[in-house]
């Protein structure tokens, strides 16, 4: 569903990202994994359409999609920050994406109890937790259905507990969905559950992908190694 062809970002003279070729299979959950400042969410950026690649090209289910602006575009990014708009109830936050959509309010009952959220669409975002933030954020996020979602450092926010619990629901909804995820994470233990393939991201360069046991067993690298060396 997903083709990215030798892209470049530069800004400056500092090249964020350097050269990038990734193909997704459609319904496949993709990990980017790597340390801060590697080009991770500037390669997010370029894919969502909120930054524009110095070169190269990027196709989504086919279609070239490199020079159209984000709401063109099949695909729904979960930023960093997760950005809630503050004076907006939960349930219009969710709705936002839902414009003109006559069923509008009946699927944000349906997102809200996707992400265990029941009876919380009249509150606002800064009466919640953290993590109940995360989730209005990515019902927010998987609204429209789009045919990727592009999620950057979801459960960033979370302590150790939930975030455990957490992952296994985003995996489950993956599956529901069967929507292809492209989620960064610079945690190899959080990767290695998730994914059916991670990309290991060096320098604004994909080291190495493949499944999760096969760079663990055969790292292409000793940075690769060093990286998931830390899970046990
Ligand atoms: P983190 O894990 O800390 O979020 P990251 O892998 O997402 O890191 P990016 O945000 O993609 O990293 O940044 C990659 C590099 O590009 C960094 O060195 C960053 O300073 C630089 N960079 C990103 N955006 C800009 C910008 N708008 N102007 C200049 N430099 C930028
Ligand atoms: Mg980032």
């Amino acid at each position: 569903s997903l083709s990215i062809r030798r892209l470049v970002k530069r800004f400056g003279t500092h090249v964020a990202v350097d050269g990038v070729d990734l193909e997704l299979a459609p319904g496949e959950f993709f990990c980017l994994l790597g340390p801060s400042g590697c080009g991770k969410s500037t390669l997010l950026r370029m894919i969502a359409g909120f930054e524009t690649p110095s070169e190269g090209s990027i196709s989504v289910n086919g279609t070239d999609v490199t020079g159209l602006p984000p709401h063109r575009r099949p695909v729904n990014m979960m930023f960093q920050s997760y950005a809630l708009f503050p004076h907006m109830s939960v349930a219009a936050n969710i709705a936002y994406g839902l414009k003109g959509r006559a069923d509008a309010m009946a699927r944000v009952d349906e997102l809200l109890r996707l992400v265990r959220l029941e009876g919380f669409g009249g509150r606002r975002p800064d009466t919640l937790s953290g993590g109940q933030r995360q989730r209005v954020a990515l019902a927010r996020a998987i609204a429209r259905e789009p045919g990727l979602l592009l999620l950057d450092e979801p459960l960033g926010a979370l302590d150790r507990g939930l975030r455990e619990e957490t992952q296994g629901e985003l995996r489950a909804l993956q599956k529901r969905l069967g929507t292809s995820f492209i989620v960064v994470t610079h945690d190899p233990e959080e990767a290695m559950m998730l994914a059916d393939r991670i990309g290991v991201m060096e320098r604004g360069r994909l080291a190495q992908i493949g499944p999760p046991t096969e760079l663990y067993r055969r790292p292409a690298s000793r940075y690769v190694a060093g990286l998931l060396g830390d899970v046990n």
